[in-house]
């Protein structure tokens, strides 16, 4: 596929903001892009060369890259830098300055999306001195043989900011839309705006397919092949691989143990909910690999809790959910999650961090046993098996605390119990529920007291994605050292904020004030 085609989608998806039209471009692509082709395409739609659980990032500074553009369209980088001041964004300065260059050396057809993805990926892989320079050349090979629009949405790529709005929603919609549009006469009404399945349950089930592959492999391009290839069976066929990362199941809040009867049904299993971070546990064979909620690859950082899997839990093919909370080792006491956040970015003296900062992993769920998926069990059962397969030591590896009942007297004292042992409240879970990952299911929920206001500084913001692209949405804050007046990072925020202006304070607004300090 030439790169120039895929271009062409980026300024369609770009000139709407309406989901479901950019729904019907990613339906568009996904039918006409030959099988072998549409995992890189479906990746780069979204901005990337790797998929979401992949560790490995492009990692180019703005710095480097207005040295390809400056190598690219010969000119001295001080322009480069100049054009930058005046639009804001290094995608459109390499358009402008190709636009003025002379020569083309190669045509730009010569540009082949299978070119484009190779080079920035490799830009992942090197490392070490004389890195920056062999980074520069891949940079501004692409460049060279670009056109000014191509070269807008390599740089943008490049820099992990491709802005046209393709979010998840429209990716699982578009898959089911190129896949199953015909047998669900589907007709998609582009002045309305609107879409006709003629048998909204039919839809919704083929929706529900897709979104179910995605949630355990993380991974659109494999959904889109699957579908494509193989159909509505391939889908269902589509199940965890052990040793690599999938969304975990997220729970709602409510605000009272009443509630949470209301929501999980009479009896439920209250647990305390721990002050620690989701530690998700592959073991395949002799393999052990430890993923956080966000699908981030900490077995290197945590090698004690390698250790307690191997020696604590009984089987050597299974993959279990727990919350590792961190405590003091002289007073036993378990700390906030902030004390021991550290130890999972590191990369350097990890095991002087462990014996600094223990943790305590509390087991409470089992995702897949000896090869069988237990995502469709009940709760009670994977408990069960839980409770068969692990030997717990205190202040190593444990089963998280539970308690059955359906009375709220009891409840409550439970929960009085967790904040009085420092967590942070406690989870209530449906004793039928079964383990679906992925979004706020329902069949847990959280009670937590309510917290007090903050008065914070945002430090840093992230552009949004899909229908917030353009915007800053993501907010990163900061309060301040009454001793030393620095500003320190207590955590991110992008919630509470609206999309539209009549319903408060809105993200217009705030990247209006943002925007200034960029
Ligand atoms: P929140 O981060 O407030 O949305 O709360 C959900 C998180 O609580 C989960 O992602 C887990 O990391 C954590 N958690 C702590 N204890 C438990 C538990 N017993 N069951 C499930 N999740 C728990």
């Amino acid at each position: 596929m030439h790169y120039g085609d895929l271009v062409a989608v980026y300024a369609k998806l770009q000139q709407t903001t309406k989901r479901l039209a950019k729904t019907k471009i990613v339906a568009e692509v996904i039918s006409s892009t030959a099988a072998h082709e549409l995992p890189k395409v479906i990746l780069l739609l979204q901005g990337r060369v790797f998929p979401s659980y992949d560790e490995r990032k492009i990692g180019v500074a703005s710095k480097l890259v207005m040295k390809a553009i400056a190598l690219a369209a010969g000119i001295a980088q001080p322009k480069v830098e100049q054009e930058w001041s005046k639009l804001g964004d290094l995608g459109s300065v390499a358009a402008q300055v190709i636009k003025g260059k002379k020569q083309h050396t190669l045509s730009a057809r010569d540009l082949t999306v299978e070119k484009v993805f190779a080079n920035i990926q490799k830009l992942a892989t090197l490392s070490g001195s004389g890195s920056v320079d062999q980074k520069v050349r891949l940079v501004a090979e692409l460049l060279t043989a670009a056109t000014p629009e191509e070269a807008k949405y390599i740089v943008r790529t490049v820099l992990e900011d491709l802005r046209v709005g393709v979010g998840e929603g429209a990716l699982r919609d578009g898959i089911v839309w190129a896949v199953f549009g015909d047998e669900l006469q589907l007709q998609y009404d582009e002045k309305k705006g609107d879409i006709h399945p003629t048998d909204r349950k039919a839809y919704n089930e083929k929706v529900a397919l897709v979104q179910r592959a995605y949630d355990l492999c993380n991974d659109f391009a494999e959904v889109a092949a699957v579908a494509k290839e193989q159909g509505e069976e391939g889908l269902a066929k589509v199940t965890m691989a052990i040793g690599k990362p999938m969304k975990v199941m997220l729970f709602q809040k409510v605000n009272s143990i009443m509630e949470a009867f209301a929501a999980v049904g009479r009896p439920a299993a209250f647990e305390y909910k721990y002050d620690g971070f989701r530690i998700v546990i592959h073991r395949d064979g002799d393999k052990v690999t430890l993923y956080t909620r966000r699908l981030e690859d900490i077995t290197k950082q945590f090698p004690e809790v390698v250790q307690y899997v191997k020696k604590q839990i009984n089987g050597s093919r299974f993959v279990l959910d727990a919350e590792a909370v961190g405590f003091n080792k002289s007073t036993g006491k378990y700390l906030p999650f902030q004390s021991i956040s550290q130890r999972i970015r590191r990369k350097y003296d990890i095991d002087k961090l462990a014996a600094l900062m223990p943790v305590e992993v509390n087991v409470f769920d089992v995702l897949s046993y000896g090869g069988e998926s237990y995502l469709g069990r009940s709760f009670v059962e994977r408990r069960k098996l839980l409770e068969q397969i692990v030997t717990p030591h205190a202040k190593k590896l444990v089963l998280a605390r539970q308690l059955v009942t359906d009375s709220e007297r009891e409840a409550e004292e439970f929960y009085q119990e967790a904040l009085r042992a420092g967590e942070e409240g406690v989870m209530a879970k449906n004793l039928e529920g079964i383990y679906k990952p992925g979004s706020r299911v329902g069949y847990g929920v959280k009670v937590k007291p309510v917290m007090e206001t903050l008065d914070l500084a945002i430090v840093a913001a992230e552009w949004g994605e899909g229908k917030r692209a353009g915007w800053l949405t993501s907010y990163l804050l900061a309060c301040r050292d009454p001793d030393t007046g620095e500003l320190l990072e207590v955590g991110r925020v992008s919630t509470g904020v609206k999309e539209l202006e009549e319903s408060g304070v809105n993200y217009a607004q705030i990247t209006e004030i943002l925007k200034e300090q960029i």
